[in-house]
Parts: C-alpha cells; structure tokens; sequence
C-alpha cells in the first residue's frame, strides 16, 4: 500500500482479495503497511488490485514462504522489546547463562553483563536436555526468578518454550519466547508461537536448509504474530573441533530472502568459550542484527554449558569488540 492509504483503503483491499476466496494478511510496517494474498488456488493477477485506491504496488510472491519474504514486504521488520529495537541499525546484545539455576546465581550475572553492554537477558526455566538425567531447568521458580531480575536491572528477559503444555506460562513471564533448535519444525508449538502477542525468537534447525527455517517462520506469521526473530546457532556437519558449525552465510541470504531479523549465537554454534569472541566479531562484521551469548559467573558449576559459557569480563570485551566492528560494517 501507498505510505499514505487510508484504513478504509487497506479494509477495500481486504474486502477485494476476500471475495476471490483468498486470505488476506495484513502485515504493519514501519511507515507502510503490505497486504499478503494467501490460499489462492491459482496465480491471482496482479491487475485486479492495481487500480484500486491505496494500492502501490501487487507482486507476485514467487517463494513458498509468503509473509517472510521480502518480495512481500520489501522494508525491514523492526521488533521492540523494552527501550531495545531489534532489527534497526543497531546491533542487539542478549546474554545471560544456559539455565536458571538460584536467584543469586542469576541476579550476579545480570548484573555483569549489564553492566558490560547487554540489551536482554537470556536464561532457560525449561531446559531440552539430550539426557533425561540432566538437569531440567527450574520450570515457572525459574521464570520468576528471571521477573525479578528484569525488576531490579529494566532487562527484558528470554527464555524458551519447550512445549504446549508450558507455552502459556513461559508466555506470561517472557520478553520474548524462545523456540529451540530442537523444536523448530514442532508445527504444533509454531502455530500456538503465532498466537501468542509475544515476539518469538525461532532458533534454526540443527540440520534445517534455511527454506525449512523460513517455512517454519511462516507457520508463526501465517496465525497473526509478525513479530518473528530468527536465530542462527550452527548446523550439524561432520567436523569434531566444534559442536556445532556455524553458517556465517546464512546472514546475507536471510536478509536478503526475508524482511526478518536474524541474530546469532555463537555459543551453542562452537560448544567451546575459546570459540565465542571471534565467531561473535565475525557475526558482527557480517552484519547480523543482534548476538546471543551464554555468560557464567562460575562456569566450572554451570549446571548445563558451561564448557561454552564466557567469563563476566570476557563478555565485556566481546561488548566492545562487536560494537566497533559493527559500526564498521554499518557505514558501508
Ligand atoms: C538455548 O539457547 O538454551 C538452547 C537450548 O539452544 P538450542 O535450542 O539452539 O540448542
Ligand atoms: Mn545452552
């Protein structure tokens, strides 16, 4: 739509895509609004909306992921969570440990990475653990000690959704909600995420083609939440000296196929703290919109992650580093 269509204008087209037995999906913009046609049987021609008042454009969305793809909303999506926009031209810092663990234990760290440069503060109540045996996460004690923190330091809180039966209530407490790699093609839990008023952060599968990542993404757009943060966090591949690999790449395609934001995180991409900072620089250069890093005030306790959890002062000076080398990579 025009900069300037009316509501009236926006609920014509609406109206138009509805009597040709389509959807419509109007998507907000920051200064206009795009209007997606979904479950049309057939191509749909363009002409029919061009004449309509309001309209700037109709193109058709050659890709299966609809909503997600900037051939439907060429600008890109912005996401404010507290003082923080996701997205923009700043580079959004998310750090906080693995797992919530006590209150001490999470308040201490908050307060550092604060302090050395954090946006948001990330910790899991519910954990997806590969052994039964480890620890599960702290459930709802874990998402109100993390209420707490936000109180005492003004730090929107993170944290994952595991499964329906938790969404509700990770949903009450959380900034954001996190879907994990593990559940990124969980269509059931996607399609709840799209109901939700919360922004959602969909971390990629460890072995998904960034199209499943997008069409998973499509899932939470197509039921109403636009607000949709995708995280890369490393792939499955054959090597052993990291635990994962990350996809560097994946940066420049996802910008380049979806209005999306994408963070990274690079510490379940390497599994190993000597990893982090020049995975987090090299994130930072290649312009992604935010990092995602675990920090630990006694990693050797850590009880999940702690082999890929950074020291309070090493976070600090990743702070630092990324932001001047994001600055380089924003003047470009
Ligand atoms: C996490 O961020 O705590 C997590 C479990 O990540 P992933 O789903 O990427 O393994
Ligand atoms: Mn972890």
């Amino acid at each position: 739509m025009d900069k300037t269509a009316t509501n009236e204008q926006i609920a014509q087209v609406v109206t138009v895509i509805e009597g040709l037995g389509c959807t419509a999906r109007p998507i907000p913009g920051g200064d206009r609004v795009s209007i997606g046609v979904l479950n049309n049987k057939g191509p749909v021609d363009a002409a029919i909306f061009l004449g309509l008042p309001g309209v700037n454009d109709a193109v058709p969305v050659t890709k299966p992921y609809k909503l997600v793809s900037r051939e439907t909303k060429p600008e890109d999506t912005l996401i404010t969570v507290g003082d923080c926009t996701i997205g923009s031209g700043q580079l959004t810092l998310i750090a906080g440990p693995c797992a919530i663990e006590s209150e001490d234990q999470a308040m201490a760290i908050a307060e550092k990475v604060k302090a050395a440069g954090a946006h948001l503060f990330r910790g899991g109540a519910f954990k997806p653990r590969t052994s039964p045996y480890s620890f599960q996460g702290l459930g709802e004690e874990g998402l109100k000690i993390m209420a707490k923190v936000r109180a005492q330091t003004g730090m929107p809180m993170v944290t994952e959704a595991m499964d329906l039966v938790t969404f509700d209530v990770v949903e009450q407490y959380a900034d954001v909600v996190q879907i994990g790699t593990r559940n990124m093609q969980n269509f059931s839990l996607l399609k709840r995420a799209g109901e939700s008023h919360r922004p959602i952060m969909l971390k990629r599968g460890m072995a998904a083609t960034i199209e499943e990542w997008l069409m998973a993404a499509e899932y939470i757009m197509a039921r109403g939440n636009h607000q949709v943060i995708l995280c890369e966090r490393g792939v499955r591949t054959f090597v052993h000296h990291s635990r994962n690999t990350l996809d560097l790449s994946a940066i420049p395609v996802v910008q380049k196929e979806s209005h999306l934001p994408i963070i990274v995180d690079p510490s379940h991409a390497a599994g190993l703290r000597d990893q982090v900072l020049p995975l987090s620089r090299a994130a930072a250069a290649a312009f992604a919109h935010g990092l995602m890093v675990e920090v630990h005030n006694k990693p050797d306790e850590a009880l999940s992650d702690g082999a890929q959890s950074l020291y309070p002062d090493q976070f600090k000076s990743l702070c630092r580093q990324v932001q001047a080398i994001f600055e380089i990579s924003d003047e470009e």
